[in-house]
């Protein structure tokens, strides 16, 4: 969580609740799927009671579908918020928990022969899957952009329909029909890649509706949680001349100091104008080329609109509170900023986020950086803790 004294909002920064939502997954069958035909998973029927580690019926694989076998499920702040009834009027009980995960092919349905790379695809190979979009809506047909997809089906969101387990936390899941998948590169451990499934996937959907960074800009990025993090070592990789990352724990601004950032600021010691004038500071006065908000709360909003330049881009990922945010219109307009947005993301955005891993996840120490504790489908109440009290970045659920 990019979480932090000052920008608490009780939301989990750098998610947000539609990121993984639709209408219902398709009916699982009555019989099972292969020699599989349990899986123990982590199941939330009821707020009071909380989740529970409950065996589940695995149904037939449908066409154009696979089953996989969870590698690893990271917990997102997001999970939390389910868990904890902050999203009640979007997740629909009962649900399988989870929606980020890696895991290895056991059987595939008629129709999967490929991955969306046009790879091969077979049984032991370690994939990746986005939320599936239908193709024919307005959105996804017309306009291009199927993370607005009318008819996706969200993992981790609910509802559970029998013989169908649509979420991470459990020892199986079905990958269902029209998802999107993606092998993951030998390089890239599953934790890492399950981690890319949903905060790196985020910043290269980000990155993409920004069009480009260039050479000469300076990037500052608010939040230090994975979203934040993930963004400023893309922001490093993408060109800029300058990275800024800006958030709290002191621990998460540490876990980045073999990365050439030009600046680390730590929210926790700093109030917000002694910030914005550490950005314009380092650009002449005139603040950052490029600001990405990852950070969540109302507040990052009105900081980071200050530290853009004339003429600047201002990218919002991270708002997730519900609440209206005063914009002052007219200085915007005098000041010809560029305010984008951009939510989740789809699969090329999911190859971005696999093929930077291969290529710097080593060299930047990612897994170190954002995967933290291990734990079982039992411990899930241990992780949701650590991830509520945002001790971890991301707790890795092991099934
Ligand atoms: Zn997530
Ligand atoms: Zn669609």
């Amino acid at each position: 969580m990019d979480c932090s004294t000052q920008w608490s909002n009780g939301v989990r920064s750098g998610e947000r609740p539609r990121d993984d939502l639709g209408s219902a997954g398709e009916s699982g069958g009555q019989s099972g799927s292969g020699a599989v035909k349990m899986s123990r998973a982590v199941v939330l029927s009821d707020y009071a009671r909380g989740p529970a580690v409950e065996r589940l019926e695995l149904g037939p694989v449908l066409p154009g579908g696979a089953l996989v076998r969870i590698d690893a499920a990271t917990v997102c702040g997001t999970d939390v918020h389910i868990s904890d009834g902050v999203f009640e009027h979007l997740a629909r009980l009962p649900l399988v928990m989870g929606h980020e995960g890696t895991g290895t092919v056991l059987e595939l349905g008629a129709g999967t022969d490929r991955d969306a790379r046009g790879q091969p695809l077979q049984s032991g190979d370690r994939i990746v899957w986005a939320h599936n979009w239908c193709g024919r809506c307005y959105f996804c047909a017309v306009a291009k952009q199927p993370t607005l997809c009318e008819n996706t089906m969200g993992y981790g969101w609910g509802p559970y329909q029998k013989g169908a387990v649509n979420g991470t936390f459990s020892e199986h899941l079905h990958v269902a029909p029209d998802s999107r998948v993606l092998r993951v590169p030998d390089r890239v451990s599953s934790p890492l890649a399950s981690a890319a499934t949903c905060a790196l996937r985020t910043v290269m959907h980000a990155l993409d509706r920004l069009s480009r960074i260039r050479f000469s800009d300076t990037v500052a990025v608010l939040g230090a949680g994975p979203v934040g993090v993930l963004c400023a070592a893309a922001a490093l990789h993408s060109g800029a001349h300058q990275v800024i990352l800006i958030g709290a724990p002191a621990s998460r601004l540490a876990a980045t100091e073999r990365w050439d950032l030009s600046a680390r600021i730590d929210i926790d010691d700093t109030e917000p104008d002694q910030r914005i004038e550490a950005v314009r500071s380092l650009t002449d006065g005139r603040g950052a080329d490029v600001v990405f908000e990852c950070a969540g709360p109302p507040d990052a909003f009105t900081e980071g609109m200050e530290m853009v330049r004339a003429g600047g881009a201002f990218m919002v990922i991270g708002q997730a509170h519900g609440q209206t945010v005063p914009v002052p219109t007219t200085a915007m307009k005098v000041r010809q900023l560029t305010v984008r947005t951009s939510l989740s993301a789809d699969i090329s955005h999911f190859h971005d986020a696999l093929q930077f891993l291969d290529r710097h996840g080593d060299a930047l120490g990612l897994e170190s950086v954002v995967c933290s504790n291990t734990y079982t489908l039992e411990q899930v109440h241990d992780a949701l803790a650590s991830m509520r009290a945002g001790s971890e970045m991301k707790p890795v659920i092991v099934p």
